[in-house]
């Protein structure tokens, strides 16, 4: 089974919504993000106005989609969302950004897939709140200008690297959400276990914390799977056992390594003598998609220090030939 797969299980999306925290207070980590996030709304609410606009950049699976809900919870407004590649023309995003109520939270995921003539449409929609449309075609076409309420974009992304100046220069805030400790993740899965209703003990959780991979989505995911395995087993609770014994089976290893982890390791270490080497030859060499690995698997090997950055490509560290049991020549 992979980790990070895009698409989950039905029951798993249902579970998905119930897992979101409802309010800042009840969101765990991201300690910085919190406490600011905190004032802008507070400052926001006093001056009865919506709050500014905010940009939440970092790898799938942090809480991005989860804080637009929060925001717009918070503040007392709807949520509306959509994603870049749905607003396919400019007249969706007017369609869109004319439904919205004063006020309200406009969330757009994955914004650095917006195309640039929707970008074009966006700018005065977040500057000035109205949209200046074409209507008509050849010597019939007049531009409009329809007057928005005002609204608060929350854009989320997972490369702030692929969006362009102007757009980025209008958002007011600027989030960047990192990876989770262990003791945050343990929090989360304890308050994950709460929901599913199952009982899971202190080792467990932070062997499970431990093999998250800093991530939230990928925390409540491997509780799903180890709480499978108790279930089978005819155990009501969670044992350190049971959650070794299913973690090894989904080949999760003790940093939160995946099998697509280690084929990237062993390619640069193999293939490549250990680089530097250049990311589209990898993605070549083991068959998944460049965006994939510079997405979701690189910034966790960065982070982890087993892959380094350098102006030719990416290369293994000294600790990768430790992990990976290679020796150097
Ligand atoms: P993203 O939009 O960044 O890909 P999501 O907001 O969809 O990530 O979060 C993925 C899962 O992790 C959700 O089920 C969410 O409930 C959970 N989650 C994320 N951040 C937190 C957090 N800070 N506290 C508790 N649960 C969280």
């Amino acid at each position: 089974e992979r980790l990070m797969d895009e698409h989950e299980h039905n029951d798993d999306i249902q579970n998905e919504l119930s897992l979101r925290p409802d309010t800042l207070s009840q969101y765990i980590g991201q300690h910085n993000i919190k406490s600011n996030l905190d004032i802008f709304i507070k400052a926001a609410k006093l001056r009865e106005e919506p709050l500014d606009h905010c940009l939440l950049y970092g790898p799938p699976g942090l809480g991005k989609t989860t804080l637009a809900h929060i925001i717009s919870n918070e503040m007392d407004v709807n949520l509306r969302t959509a994603s870049g590649p749905s607003i396919e023309r400019p007249g969706d995003l007017a369609a869109i950004l004319s439904a919205l109520q004063p006020g309200d939270v406009l969330f757009i995921d994955e914004i650095h897939r917006l195309s640039r003539v929707v970008e074009e449409v966006l700018y005065p929609a977040m500057e000035d709140f109205f949209l200046d449309i074409v209507v008509g075609k050849g010597e019939e076409a007049r531009s409009i200008r329809i007057d928005l309420p005002p609204f608060t974009l929350v854009g989320a992304t997972t490369r702030v690297g692929s969006l362009s100046a102007p757009l980025r220069d209008r958002f007011g805030v600027h989030l960047r959400l990192e990876y989770y400790d262990d003791k945050s993740l343990e929090e989360i899965i304890k308050r994950t276990a709460e929901v599913f209703n199952v009982e899971i003990d202190d080792k467990s959780t932070n062997e499970l914390s431990k093999r998250s991979r800093g991530t939230p989505r990928i925390a409540n995911r491997l509780l799903r799977r180890v709480r499978d395995f108790a279930q089978v087993k005819g155990n009501q609770s969670i044992s350190i056992d049971i959650t070794k014994h299913a973690l090894d089976l989904l080949q999760v290893d003790k940093e939160g390594l995946d099998h697509i982890d280690y084929k990237i390791m062993q390619c640069i270490l193999n293939n490549y003598k250990g680089g530097p080497v250049g990311l589209d030859a990898i993605a070549a060499t083991i068959g998944e998609e460049r965006i994939t690995l510079e997405d979701v698997y690189e910034p966790y090997l960065i982070q982890k220090g087993f892959i380094e950055r350098t102006p030719r490509g990416r290369r293994a560290t000294a600790i990768s030939y430790d992990h990976f049991e290679y020796k150097k020549h």
